[in-house]
């Protein structure tokens, strides 16, 4: 990008100064108030769409300079934006609410400066994020907003100043308010998913948790496919094909959103599932890799591969800028410890299931598709659970096949009948909870 002009700087001089922890009270927090902001009486906000057109989101570019990396996002509307770092790894997160992206291809970093990638997208329902990832550290500077001039929208200004590791760790961490807003959304999301409509009341209840989603695209195929869009169109022919033989069928998410790993988890546990199916694709750098394989949960000992999988699928957290304080192992032995014998032996058991009626519709992984793994997703105590890699997306046949209709209802109806041949043999059909 061309370095910031005079006339840049001059309109930076008359611009609103947003300091990073800006508060309710504050003037310019006020002018900056953004329509995703709370109603006086929001009802269920996780389900409810912001009124009005979402603020956009028109470009981003970074200009990378000798003194530092300047950030510039580009939107129709003031919206207010608080930036903040996160260590191991570093990250820069900029939190603002739920915007629409219209960036096209935005330019990748250089690579000489301290941005090693970046990627942006829904958070939660109502709030949006980027996350930058870094290869130095840095400080972040406040944010600066440039009211709309000479063609341009809002742009919002962040410097990136090169740092020593000792100010980057002092100064990174989710500030204080951040957390206890994404601690609030988590306990909404909680007492929500405690809810169970009377139509699933008697029914069994299948949990099905498609992977990544909202800036956590998860693997991109050799196809353009992202693996979050094949979780849920998977997951949402999966959930048609189970309620129309009788299971009470919840989704983890059912749109582009984030969530994270222990919501996940404690939804499953809320449902009181009797099984929960989660659904990925999986990426090899070796591209003659395919077919399907399914994980059941492991204390650890994973083979090298095993390991390799469970590093790469509990990535997303990370990814998202996740608050991860009090639990950095993603999988903490204590949890698996906790793993009772017959939820273990009825998760081998549907993995066993799965894997025969799916090796009749597609091909399975060609050395042992049945594999163990530390997933976070997994960790639940009483809800038997499996991770279901569908394919590799870097496997150009995997690929094809995996992007379409018939392929993926061929698909739902032999994991279907893994459900079916689950419930009707008449040890676990007792089983309840
Ligand atoms: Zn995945």
């Amino acid at each position: 990008m061309r370095a910031v002009a005079a006339s840049v700087m001059a309109a930076a001089l008359l611009a609103v100064m947003v300091p990073r922890a800006i508060g309710a009270e504050d003037a310019i927090g006020r002018l900056l108030r953004n329509q995703a902001e709370p109603a006086k009486n929001p009802g269920p906000s996780v389900t409810t769409k912001p009124r009005g057109p979402l603020p956009v989101v028109m470009s981003a570019r970074i200009g990378e300079h000798q003194d530092r990396t300047r950030l510039v996002i580009e939107l129709s509307d003031p919206v207010n934006l608080r930036a903040f770092a996160l260590a191991s790894p570093d990250r820069v997160v900029i939190d603002m609410p739920e915007v629409s992206w219209q960036l096209g291809a935005p330019p990748r970093p250089s690579g000489y400066g301290p941005v090693k990638s970046y990627r942006f997208g829904q958070f939660r329902a109502g709030n949006s994020r980027m996350v930058i990832d870094l290869s130095a550290p840095v400080t972040v500077s406040d944010t600066l907003v440039i009211p709309p001039t000479a063609g341009f929208g809002y742009r919002v200004v962040i410097d990136l100043f090169p740092a020593s590791r000792a100010k980057f760790d002092a100064q990174a961490g989710w500030p204080a308010d951040l957390k206890k807003r994404e601690s609030d959304a988590e306990k909404l999301a909680a007492l929500i998913a405690a809810q169970t409509p009377p139509e699933v009341r008697g029914k069994k209840i299948i949990v099905l948790d498609p992977g990544h989603g909202g800036l956590d695209s998860g693997a991109i195929g050799v196809n353009g496919l992202m693996e979050k869009d094949l979780a849920l169109a998977q997951a949402l022919k999966l959930a048609r094909e189970l309620r129309g033989r009788g299971y009470g069928v919840f989704l983890t998410r059912d749109n582009d959103s984030f969530v994270p790993h222990r919501q996940r988890v404690a939804f499953a546990r809320a449902k009181k599932a009797d099984l929960f199916i989660a659904l990925h694709a999986d990426s090899h750098p070796d591209a003659s890799i395919t077919g399907t394989s399914i994980y059941t949960l492991n204390d650890g000992r994973s083979d090298r591969e095993a390991a390799a999988l469970a590093k790469r699928e509990n990535q997303s957290d990370v990814i998202a800028g996740v608050d991860l304080s009090g639990q950095n192992e993603p999988v903490a032995p204590i949890l698996i410890g906790l793993a009772q014998r017959d939820t273990r032996n009825k998760s081998s058991e549907f993995a066993a299931n799965a894997l025969k009626s799916m090796g009749q519709v597609t091909d399975l992984l060609a050395r042992s598709p049945h594999r163990s793994a530390s997933l976070a997703v997994l960790v639940a105590p009483d809800v038997p659970a499996v991770l279901i890699e569908l394919g590799y997306l870097s496997n150009r046949g995997d690929a094809k096949q995996m992007n379409t209709d018939s392929w993926r209802n061929r698909v739902a109806g032999a994991i279907a009948d893994a459900v079916d041949a689950q419930f009707t043999r008449p040890s676990a059909a007792q089983a309840g909870r």
